[in-house]
């Protein structure tokens, strides 16, 4: 029963990414209008089915008029999604279904808003709260682990609004919004206190690492904030699997 559930969760990644993909495409062309098509970044030819496979479109990128290549960007929210899927399926399956799903929707939507802010549109709001009634549904689901949600939630408001002020004093205040601030305390809710901490402090050991290896480089391309909001996602997602353990660990040093 169980190896056939993650194999059905991973085809279900595999779904989800190519369904993502869409969604993404969708928020990055200013909502006009939501079409199941892949189009070339550069000349506008519309793709064939070939070209939007789940993971396969990595060896189909050439676009056949201008013979250039479409971002990697759909092949990578695909395998992010299939790994993220994969490492759900084989760590809650057998403690909780249910939550199971609910952490797989979070995934999914946390690697929107990661892409979606990594090309500097931030019009998120309808994603927020989708990832609001997921928290809320968490804290139904899940009553035994009921305070540890609602520690998290408090916990990533108090560091969200810091990390706010920090960027207001340092100038970089236009880049997280109050939308950001949700974000922070509704991935708290969500994944509850000890995740929320990893997360942070996995969030901000990226974003140095980050601005060490641009400055190393020179590049004046893209600057770190911009990135924090996508940094933060992908440390959330990382947060479900080893958070719990990491902090876990580390209490017991003491
Ligand atoms: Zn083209």
């Amino acid at each position: 029963m169980i190896p056939l559930l993650v194999l059905l969760f991973c085809i279900i990644g595999l779904l989800m990414g190519w369904f993502s993909n869409f969604i993404i495409t969708f928020f990055l062309n200013d909502k006009t209008e939501f079409k199941f098509e892949r189009k070339c970044s550069h000349c506008g030819t519309k793709f064939s089915f070939k070209n939007t496979i789940p993971i396969l479109s990595l060896f189909y990128r050439k676009c056949k008029v201008c013979q250039k290549n479409v971002s990697v960007r759909y092949t990578f929210v695909e395998i992010l999604h299939e790994v993220s899927y994969l490492f759900v399926a084989t760590t809650f399956i057998q403690q909780n279904l249910f939550m199971a799903l609910l952490y797989m929707l979070t995934i999914s939507v946390l690697i929107i808003i990661a892409v979606i802010n990594y090309n500097a549109m931030s019009n998120y709001s309808f994603l927020v709260l989708l990832l609001l009634l997921i928290g809320l549904i968490c804290l139904i689901v899940n009553q035994s682990g009921m305070q540890e949600h609602i520690a998290g939630f408090l916990l990533s408001s108090i560091i969200g609004i810091c990390i706010f002020l920090a960027s207001c004093t340092f100038k970089a205040g236009n880049i997280l919004d109050f939308n950001n601030i949700k974000l922070f305390a509704i991935c708290g809710l969500i994944v509850g206190w000890k995740s929320i901490l990893f997360a942070y402090v996995l969030c901000l050991s990226l974003s140095i690492l980050l601005l060490i290896v641009l400055k190393l480089l020179k590049s004046k391309k893209r600057n770190v904030y911009v990135s924090f909001i996508s940094l933060f996602c992908i440390s959330v997602i990382v947060s479900i699997f080893i958070g719990d353990i990491v902090l876990n660990a580390y209490l017991l040093l003491f």
